[in-house]
């Protein structure tokens, strides 16, 4: 193979052979078999309309569609002149078919306090706010901002907004100021629910003071729903202000959720800013209910009895789709926990693994590493026998934060599912069934039902098994983004502009002979290196297999010989000290020279986004010795920037 630097293939450098075999006890229960999945997957695309029409008719809806599909690129609508509601799918529809008693959320606290909800007490919150938000001049397509902790409350205002027709834009509570007046202003929300604050790691964080600030830049805002977390008592105004506590009281218990059009706007919600400015992903209500409803059963090989638990925040898609949306649309029981993972220490998960009974954990690598990072006494400590499925997000996985997960929180007996997707996607459109397929480490794997994925360059050529490229989508499926939010010039340009006639998802990956997609990493964050082109997940694997390395990032600095040498941020595993010359050599025989750092740079933390994603394209500018330039506003911890850009690599 010959490399040319413009090219758009990416290196395959990773050799990473194991395959894991799902547990047999496992199998003998899955809900999907291999040959069941092969069986409707091909129908997914060969007849995609009685695909997907089979599907919707599992849920109610108030008028039915004239047609699954209207594909007019790059804009698509699904299930046309159908109405609908997602929240009567989601808690009229159980109650309706006897699930009122069952527990739909499990809540707890940072500070212990344990509260639950069945579906009818859910349903009862929720008219209650619908009509609370009616009182306060909400109308069918108004959008309103969230600004939450993790509490119930989020999720009762999200389904009161989808009862009535309002579109939701969730906005994490650990966002700064003007992150939040960007967005309600981005999306002219007219009400924001906040509540008086937050507990985080034993301290408050004041969302009201934040969204007092907030309002003051943003003229289109009305009101102010308060929910009161923390009993802090802050200022109210006048005329503005109402406690949500006593709009709700107010309310009536009585509501009928509207009937609306398949293609109503159901939330817009930024993404996590990982590359650039976020954008403002706006879905729709009948394709994202049905393709959440559809992947939370299937991917979960969801039981009437699981207690799942998705760690993502609301703020983010992944707490949109799988701790609020899929799994209610399927009546399960759902774990929320408001607050962090190290309060009051490590060990806080398998606490409320083992109290609640979690068997379905979802969770994020950084996550993974940073648990993994504290050692295996931690979890040792708690009976952790009620998880039987264990899943990833967000990031790629490195194969050993993979394998301690199925070993040490998996007990060798739960599969692991790690699933690829994205905001703008809706619901997980890469995974293993955990019944159905092994698993290889590091590697997503097979397609979801009705999703077509292919490996391509930029003009828009295939490339074959093994070949790293640019991760395509070659048609529409229904929980698809249908825009960016008052931009449609940057959707068309950003998803389906960039390589003719399919959606390019921004990331790198190959497909194996079995069909296996592993993603690379991202495609701005590509390394090119004497004419290789290098995936960050291969190089940052390698260094994260080596016993010292807990979690690591490469990129790529300007060098006159090589184009780039590779760069490596890593964070030494618990306990132990990095030999640079050792991870040197580490890495060459693993991956090969062409791999190997030039500059090691030995952090105590690397920058993330708030949803725990590195963030590679500031460490590029540390290790260019540059200033730092771009869209911060997503960066969890600032001060980080300065300690690394202090440093000196090794
Ligand atoms: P922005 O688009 O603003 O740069 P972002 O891409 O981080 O931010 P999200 O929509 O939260 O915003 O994340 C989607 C991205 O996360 C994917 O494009 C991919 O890069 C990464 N990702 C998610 N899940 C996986 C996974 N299982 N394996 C590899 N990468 C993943
Ligand atoms: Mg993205």
């Amino acid at each position: 193979m010959t490399h040319s630097p413009s090219n758009d293939h990416i290196d395959n450098v990773l050799h990473e052979t194991r395959v894991i075999q799902p547990p047999a006890g496992f199998v003998a229960n899955a809900k999907v078999t291999r040959e069941e999945y092969d069986r409707r997957y091909r129908q997914s695309l060969d007849d995609p309309d009685t695909f997907w029409g089979e599907v919707a008719g599992e849920l109610t809806w108030m008028k039915p569609w004239e047609q699954v599909l209207d594909w007019q690129e790059p804009h698509v609508r699904w299930f046309v002149g159908g109405q609908t509601n997602l929240a009567y799918n989601a808690l009229d529809r159980q109650v309706e078919r006897g699930l009122g008693d069952k527990r739909a959320f499990i809540w707890e606290g940072e500070d212990g306090e344990v509260r639950t909800f069945t579906y009818s007490a859910l349903l009862s919150q929720v008219k209650r706010a619908a009509n609370a938000m009616l009182a306060l001049g909400v109308e069918s397509g108004d959008r309103v901002t969230l600004y939450l902790p993790l509490i119930p409350e989020a999720a009762i205002a999200m389904l009161a907004c989808a009862r009535i027709g309002a579109v939701h834009s969730v906005v994490f509570g650990g966002f700064s100021v003007s992150a939040l007046s960007d967005r309600i202003n981005d999306c002219q929300s007219k009400l924001l629910v906040t509540a008086d604050a937050g507990l985080r790691r034993g301290g408050l964080v004041n969302l009201k003071a934040n969204a007092d600030d907030a309002a003051k830049k943003s003229p289109g805002l009305e009101h102010m729903l308060v929910v009161d977390r923390a009993g802090s008592n802050p200022p109210m105004k006048e005329g503005r202000d109402v406690w949500w506590f006593e709009a709700l009281a107010a309310a009536s218990d009585e509501h009928e959720a509207v009937a609306l059009d398949s293609e109503h706007p159901l939330f817009v919600l930024y993404t996590s800013g990982s590359t650039g400015k976020p954008k403002g992903v706006l879905h729709t209500t009948g394709g994202y209910m049905v393709s959440t409803y559809l992947t939370m059963e299937t991917v979960f090989d969801l039981k009437d009895d699981d207690v799942f638990w998705c760690t993502a925040d609301v703020g983010w898609v992944t707490g949109h789709s799988y701790s609020v949306y899929g799994p209610l649309l399927n009546g399960a029981t759902v774990m929320l926990y408001e607050g962090a993972p190290n309060h009051p220490d490590w060990g806080r998960f398998w606490d409320i693994v083992q109290k609640h009974k979690v068997t379905i954990l979802y969770t994020a690598p950084t996550a993974i590493r940073a648990l993994m990072r504290q050692g295996d006494e931690i979890p040792g400590k708690y009976d952790l026998s009620s998880l039987r499925l264990l899943g990833s997000v967000g990031e790629p996985i490195n194969p050993e934060a993979w394998m301690w997960y199925a070993r040490v929180i998996g007990g060798d007996r739960c599969p692991v599912i790690d699933t690829w997707w994205q905001t703008e996607t809706g619901s997980i459109m890469l995974t293993t069934l955990p019944g159905a397929h092994p698993a290889k480490p590091g590697s997503a794997g097979l397609p979801m039902y009705g999703i077509d994925p292919a490996i391509m360059t930029r003009d828009g050529q295939e490339l074959g098994p093994d070949e790293g490229g640019l991760l395509v989508i070659k048609r529409p499926w229904p929980s698809m983004l249908r825009t960016v939010y008052g931009d449609d010039e940057r959707y068309k340009k950003s998803y389906w502009g960039e390589i003719p006639h399919v959606y390019f998802a921004g990331d790198g990956a190959r497909r194996d002979a079995d069909g296996y997609i592993t993603v690379m990493g991202r495609v701005d964050d590509v390394l090119n290196v004497s004419g290789h082109r290098l995936g960050t997940m291969e190089i940052e694997s390698a260094l994260v297999a080596h016993p010292s390395v807990a979690e690591a990032a490469v990129v790529g600095r300007p060098d006159d010989i090589k184009g780039e040498s590779v760069v490596a941020f890593v964070l030494p595993q618990g306990g132990q000290t990095v030999d640079p010359a050792a991870l040197r050599a580490y890495v060459t025989r693993e991956i090969g020279a062409l791999a190997r750092p030039d500059a090691i740079y030995i952090a105590d933390a690397l920058p993330k986004t708030r949803s725990g994603k590195i963030m590679r394209r500031f460490l590029r500018q540390i290790a260019a010795g540059q200033a730092i330039q771009g869209d911060t506003s997503t960066l969890e911890d600032p001060a980080v920037l300065d300690r690394l850009a202090e440093m000196s690599a090794v």
